[in-house]
Formats: structure tokens, sequence, C-alpha cells
């Protein structure tokens, strides 16, 4: 299958792509990003033959349904990273939490994110296919605070690649913080910036497109690349698990094989969600993809009037701050898929230009059919974590906000799956207030809700605490390019 870029192509970058070719460059015409030309067709028949299947072989078939360039035994290489999770057989446990609405706990990899579902086997790919061609790559991570130890996890020691993570200084947890500042490979880099996670995505996509950076880096021999969800390949990770967690609905006879139900998805860079759509396009019988965002409503603003509106629109610091986001890249893809690639320029010109684009009522609609939205404020959000802790279910704040979605959005009582983007871990002091717990400090947050809940602590977060920091540097924005060439 080939990917196309989704402002059309400007005649200088390819116009079209295979899938090796889109993640390892995945910068495209116009600033767009590559999309599927098409989606493959699943359908009831692809799925009652994964009924009996694990995780992996649904993920393997679903990845050559896309059509990708990749060896098979590469393929297979890479999704052997899910044996590293809580369960090997399966990476992704559904839990049940209502009589119609379960949980599909999407962080039971090494830094205890959803992250690690697409990042944890897409740096097998990314690094075999560098050294396959004798290239070296940088990767650039902005993080609100789980992409990056996510991204530094999965290419640590890995040849030919190289990372540098930027993160917004005072706006990640301690336990994020320190599974980034203690990485201690020689290839990642790991730099705060003062600023919030939209200024530091702002100078990566600044750096990604400098002539004169990437005049540096070819003189020393590294072409740059992107680990952050523009790059399709952690998009196609993220398609599989709803498919997966649909299917533990049938085998346990909750659902029949085409049944409709609905899938929650906490929300901020929208690819977790944007892997939802296509899993619905792609012919999984999902009725709408319910949206939660926090206090920062620009997608939920977008769902309910049509209107991307950054003007006068500041970011705010909340307790769910994987989802503090203003720019959320992932929308042009489904604009794209909606309203083809003109449409699509435009919109994003118009954002870029005057910081906001309006759908017309006909295109809202359209919108509409696939997905609806809800904001949670963080009081809300905590009233959900010590309800759900009370019957004893812990929940992370990210997780908190798909309830009211949950709660508020169906239009018919039809099964609902539940995104769990984070464990609770990651945010304990939030978990810890909510609980009414006294403890301010993550690592008094960790012990006091362990204990309170009789829960434990896994042991990629109990050790973090007593490693090395080996990166302590914090930058402006504008020191970031020199801070860059001086770690290559
Ligand atoms: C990244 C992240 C999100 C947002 O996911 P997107 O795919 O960017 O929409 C939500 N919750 C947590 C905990 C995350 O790490």
């Amino acid at each position: 299958m080939q990917f196309v870029p989704s402002r059309g192509s400007d005649g200088v970058h390819p116009a079209s792509v295979r899938f090796s070719e889109a993640i390892l460059n995945p910068s495209a015409s116009f600033g767009g990003l590559y999309v599927p030309q098409s989606l493959p067709d699943l359908g009831t028949i692809f799925l009652s033959e994964y009924l009996h299947r694990d995780y992996k072989h649904l993920a393997f078939d679903l990845l050559q349904a896309f059509g990708i360039d990749i060896e098979e035994d590469l393929i297979w290489e890479a999704l052997d990273r899910y044996d590293h999770f809580d369960d090997p057989n399966n990476p992704v446990p559904v839990v049940q939490i209502e009589e119609d609405a379960w949980v599909s706990e999407l962080y039971h990899g090494p830094t205890r994110a959803f992250k690690d579902m697409a990042l944890q086997p897409f740096g097998t790919i990314l690094s075999s296919l560098a050294q396959q061609r004798g290239e070296h790559y940088l990767i650039m991570a902005a993080t609100s605070g789980d992409t990056g130890p996510a991204t530094l996890e999965t290419f640590r020691d890995q040849p030919n690649i190289r990372v540098a993570c930027l993160y917004p200084d005072g706006g990640t947890s301690d336990v994020q913080r320190l599974q980034m500042v203690t990485e201690s490979a020689d290839n990642l880099n790991v730099l705060g910036i003062h600023g919030n996670f939209d200024d530091a995505q702002q100078a990566l996509k600044a750096l990604l497109g400098s002539p004169t950076f990437k005049d540096d880096l070819k003189q020393k021999g590294i072409q740059l690349s992107a680990a952050n969800s523009v790059n399709f390949g952690r998009i196609i990770f993220q398609i599989i698990y709803h498919i997966h967690s649909y299917l533990e609905l049938v085998r346990r006879g909750q659902i029949g094989l085409g049944d409709e139900v609905y899938i929650v998805v906490p929300s901020g860079n929208f690819g977790n969600a944007l892997g939802a759509y296509y899993a619905k396009h792609s012919g999984l019988p999902v009725r709408k993809i319910l949206i939660a965002s926090n206090a920062n409503t620009v997608l939920t603003d977008l769902i309910n009037t049509g209107i991307y509106d950054l003007r006068d629109r500041d970011l705010i610091l909340t307790e769910s701050p994987a989802m503090d986001i203003l720019k959320s890249s992932n929308v042009e893809r489904v604009l794209f898929h909606l309203l083809g690639a003109e449409r699509t320029r435009e919109l994003m010109e118009s954002l870029n230009d005057d910081n906001v684009y309006r759908l017309t009522d006909e295109e809202l609609k359209r919108l509409q059919e696939d997905f609806a939205a809800v904001e949670t404020t963080d009081a809300e959000g905590e009233a959900v974590i010590a309800a759900y802790a009370a019957q004893g279910y812990l929940m992370d704040p990210h997780t908190a906000t798909g309830i009211k979605a949950y709660r508020t959005l169906r239009e018919a009582p039809l099964p609902t799956l539940i995104c769990s983007t984070a464990e609770w871990t990651k945010f304990s002091p939030t978990v810890a207030r909510a609980l009414g717990l006294d403890a301010t400090e993550d690592e008094g947050a960790l012990a006091a809700v362990s204990r309170a809940m009789a829960i434990p602590i896994p042991k990629q977060i109990r050790t973090l605490f007593d490693k090395h920091i080996t990166h302590d540097t914090i930058v402006d924005k504008e020191d970031i390019q020199r801070e860059m060439l001086a770690f290559l």
C-alpha cells in the first residue's frame, strides 16, 4: 500500500511512499503527514479468524493488511517486544468496571503508559531499517511526559539511532521526569526546556524544518526522523488494540461478533483516537468514538462546534498533563479521510495563518458521525478516581476523563470500551489527593496509595527513585539547536 501526503503533493517531496519511507522520513509535502491511501477491509470474517488467536498474530496480520514493506522476520521481532509486558500472552487486559463498560488497560509495558504499545515494536523496526540501509537517524521527541520515557526506553542502545528528548520543565510528574533523566545509554539525550508542551513541540517542528540544522546533521552523516504520533509507524500499532479489546468482549460472550460498541479515548495529540477511527473504517463495528478532553477543550470544541480555534487560547496545566494540548496533530489525518487533501491543506493553512479554521455544517455533521466529545474538569476527574477506588478499581487521571464521556455521550446503551492510557503510578500525587491521602511528592504518594488500596508498586516505578540522574540540563528554546549539535 502507498502512503500519501495529507495536504497534497508539492512536487518536491514524494507524491506517495511505502511504509518504510513514511516512518523514516515522516515530514510530507506542505508540512503535512503521511496517511494510508486506502484502508483495508477487515470485516467480520477477518475478525472471526482471530477469536482464537493471540495478540501478536492479530497484530501481524493487521500490519500485513496495510501492505507494509517490512520483512516478516522483522515484524515478528518487533512484536516480540510485547513479551516484556506484564503478561506476554495478553499485553492488553480488558477489565469490567460496569455492567456495560470495560477498561482496555493499555499501560502494562515498561514505562507504564500506553505509548509503549506502539513505541516498543516501532523502535525495533526503525533501528533495523536504519541498519539495513547503513543510515544513522536522530529521533527528536517532544513530550508532555509519556512519549519521552517510552521513546527513550524503546531506543536504548539500539544501533544507528540517537534520541534527543525535549520535555517542558515542571510540566511532567516526578516519575515521568525520573524515567527520562535517569536513562544512561550513550545514544540518548534529555533536555528540559523553559516553556510548555506546545513550546517543546513547536521547537521540535522548527528544528525538523530547519535547513541549517539539516545541513549540520548532514555533515555528521545523521538524518532526522520523528517518533511522536505524526509518524504513521506509531499509528499503525495503535489500531490493533482496539480490535483486540473488541474481540475480548466477543470471547467472553459479552457481545456477538458484529455487535456495535462505543470506544472512549482520553485524547491529546489524537493518535489513539485516530487508531480507533482507522479500526472503525476498516470494519470494526464501532458506533462512535467518544473523545474525552480535560480543561484544554480544543478537541471537544472542534467536535461540538466545527471550529478549531487557537485565538486567545492559552494552554491550561491540568492533572492529566498528557492531554494538555493546543495543536493536536492527528486531527489532520481525520480531515484528510473525511474531506480530501485539498480541503485539508486549506484548513491547516488557515490554522497556521489565522490560528483558526471552520468546518462547514455539512463537514461537521460528517465528523460527528464518527466522534462525540466532552471535557472533564480536574475536580470531576478526582471524584471519578475516588468513586471507583471505593469499588476497588484504581485509575489514573487521564483514564478518569473517559468515564464522563462514557456516562454522558452515549446515545444508545451499547457496550463501551474505555481506553486506560496510564497506570496510576505515573500520577500518584493526584490519585492520593483524590483518595483523601496526605502526600504531595510522588514517592510518598506511591507508598500511601499502595498501602491504602493494597496494590503493589511495579518494579519499573519503585526502582526509579534510587537511580542516578544523568541528564540535568534545562535550556531556553533558542538554545536547543546548539545543545543538540553538542550531543551529536
Ligand atoms: C499520550 C497520552 C494521551 C493522549 O494520547 P493521544 O494519542 O496523543 O491523543 C492520553 N493519556 C496518556 C496517559 C498519554 O500518555
